[in-house]
């Protein structure tokens, strides 16, 4: 019987089914489709329908300490971080949506709990907001229990010490470019999340974060060859604004490869 055992597993492992494969994050959410935004409620909605690892977004905190979901410090032309949700709300994003806050975004990411959420803490101009933005934002996680379904990323060391601080169980990954694999690990980050030009800079750094036990997520790719390039280079996560492109074509590379062992 163990004999038997051991031989479908080998099978499944020559097949590819049981190989580790690169999974695809939504950049923004699945924005680009009809109904969607970026960094909306929508969007998440659209990234949980077609199937995929994780949806990513942006959160800053409002002047009323509302953690709320956007790219950049302005919203239209409101500073986000010295406006009140009150006020910001009355400016629609492109698909008719309310400016979601965090809240409603953790409800909507309750509704498929297969999707991960992977959540940029952004740069506040003020790190006191950017304090008070780590804070609510683990705290909800929290009250949510939401913790194994939540990863953080940021440009921000002082918010990635932050998190693995008041979250040592959940993943922190730093998107900046300045620190190598292994100082990261030293600092108690789970994983690296560089671009492909920092990748490109230093490609010695897929191999020392494989080294070190660091995940590996790369974005924000979009082109098929670029796709197949990381893919091939067996990171773990690839971070993209076309969600289903790159889902298509990791399915099939990684059938090629499986073949080919
Ligand atoms: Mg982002």
């Amino acid at each position: 019987m163990k004999k038997v055992f051991c031989s479908l597993l080998s099978l499944l492992l020559i097949s590819g089914t049981l190989m580790a494969q690169t999974k695809v994050i939504a950049h923004r959410g699945y924005w680009d489709c009809s109904g969607s935004a970026q960094n909306s409620i929508a969007s998440l909605q659209k990234a949980q329908e077609i199937g995929i690892y994780g949806s990513e977004c942006d959160v800053y905190v409002t002047a009323d300490g509302v953690v709320v979901l956007n790219h950049d410090r302005t919203h239209g032309s409101m500073n986000v971080e010295q406006t009140k949700y009150k006020q910001l709300k009355k400016l629609k994003l492109k698909n008719g949506e309310i400016l979601p806050t965090f809240k409603s975004y953790l409800k909507q990411g309750l509704k498929d709990t297969n999707t991960k959420l992977i959540v940029e803490i952004k740069s506040h101009k003020d790190t006191a907001n950017e304090d008070r933005c780590v804070k609510e934002v683990v705290k909800m996680v929290k009250k949510y229990k939401m913790e194994n379904q939540v990863e953080y990323i940021s440009f921000s060391k002082r918010a990635c010490s932050n998190l693995i601080t008041l979250s040592p169980s959940t993943p922190v990954a730093y998107l900046g470019s300045d620190i190598a694999p292994k100082e990261l690990k030293k600092l108690g980050y789970s994983g690296v999340d560089f671009s492909d030009a920092t990748f490109n800079k230093h490609p010695e750094w897929i191999d020392e974060a494989k080294a070190c036990g660091l995940t590996i997520n790369v974005w924000t790719i979009d082109k098929g060859a670029d796709m197949q390039h990381f893919i091939n280079q067996k990171v773990d996560y690839i971070t993209t604004n076309n969600p289903l492109l790159l889902k298509g074509l990791v399915k099939i590379i990684q059938t090629i490869n499986s073949r080919n062992t």
